[in-house]
């Protein structure tokens, strides 16, 4: 038998906790899937410094234990489990699968996030885990006295690789331009940091190793020259995919896989909502999640009062 819920938020970061909050503070019974990681991409955040509230920062998974404990206090209820389907074919109530259970929901919100682009190139398959990363607050600590290069120019690479000091040697920061699109701030700070330093118009053509990263093929793209330069890890901070797999077929999205949704946080299927960077190509910010998923839940409460009448004339009829 599936369990009942008012709402279903599919998604534990900055936006799917914030949505938690607003619905099980009205009272309506919330389920929230976290996947497998609480926080989304800010568990992987070492110092959030930009984060309303918190004047000396806080780290990434702080805030999103705050956030869900905020969420508890209301009666939000937190399943540990990636979800696996959904049917949204025949409307509300949705039918959502993950590994071990099945709820029916009244309205969803889909907060599931985005996940980190990767090279496409030979060895970073091979290495994941072994000397290749995604994650500096995760691995960083396994790089004691090692140098890394850092792909990428955006905030992420900048930032990651300023918290990687702490614990390598050196930290080349690989760019294909030579020109970041970091914000000004920390581009300060990467600069005047001893540590990093920066490879412009370079990108790698392949990581070598044998049992663990042991170095990189750089290509000079101005001059098409190739080097091998010895590295112990590589730290990949290229951008996001958004993780809408699971809802192709399902809910309207763009070429670039991100749903489209209405300045009400409306998708293409009534009473399904979305926030967060499933359906942000622009902002990408905690704070940014915050906001999209408390409007996503005002909307959803909205949502639910205004069908409130068909959806128990539903209910009822389905028990018969
Ligand atoms: P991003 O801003 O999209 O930057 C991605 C970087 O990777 C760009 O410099 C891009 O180069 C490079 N790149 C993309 N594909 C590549 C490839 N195949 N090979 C080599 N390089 C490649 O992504 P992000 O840094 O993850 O940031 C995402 C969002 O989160 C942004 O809005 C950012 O402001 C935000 N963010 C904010 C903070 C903060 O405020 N402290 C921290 C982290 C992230 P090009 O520049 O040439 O396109």
């Amino acid at each position: 038998m599936p369990k009942k819920v008012r709402v279903a938020i599919i998604g534990g970061g900055p936006a799917g906790l914030t949505a938690a909050l607003y619905t099980a503070r009205a009272q309506l019974s919330t389920v929230v899937f976290v996947g497998d990681r609480l926080g989304g991409q800010i568990a992987s955040t070492d110092e959030v410094d930009n984060y309303p509230g918190f004047p000396e920062g806080i780290t990434g998974p702080d805030l999103a234990e705050r956030m869900k404990t905020q969420a508890e206090r209301f009666g939000a209820h937190f399943v540990w489990d990636l979800v696996q389907a959904v049917d949204f074919s025949s409307g509300s109530p949705f039918r959502i699968k993950s590994t071990d259970e099945e709820y029916l929901a009244d309205a969803v919100i889909v907060t599931i996030g985005a996940s980190p682009r990767k090279l496409g190139v030979p060895g970073e398959e091979q290495f994941t885990a072994r000397g290749v990363s995604w994650c500096a607050t995760c691995d960083g600590w396994f790089f004691r006295g090692k140098d890394i290069i850092v792909v990428g120019g955006g905030d992420s690479a900048l930032q990651e690789g300023i918290f990687l000091t702490k614990f390598a040697n050196s930290v080349n920061i690989v760019h294909r331009r030579d020109e970041l699109r970091a914000s000004v701030a920390l581009q300060t700070r990467a600069k005047n940091n001893e540590k990093i330093k920066f490879t412009w118009n370079t990108v790698i053509d392949e990581i070598k190793g044998n049992g663990k990263v042991s170095g990189v093929v750089l290509r000079d793209l101005q001059s098409g020259q190739r080097q091998e330069v010895p590295v112990d890890g590589v730290f990949i901070f290229i951008g996001h995919d958004p993780n809408s797999d699971l809802f192709k077929g399902q809910i309207a999205m763009d070429n670039d896989g991100y749903f489209l949704i209405d300045s009400h946080m409306r998708t293409s299927v009534e009473g399904v909502f979305a926030a967060g960077e499933i359906a942000d190509h622009t902002w990408k910010q905690a704070a940014t999640s915050v906001g999209q998923g408390c409007a996503a839940a005002m909307s959803t409460i909205h949502w639910l009062e205004e069908h409130e009448a068909t959806l128990q004339a539903l209910e009822a009829e389905a028990l018969g």
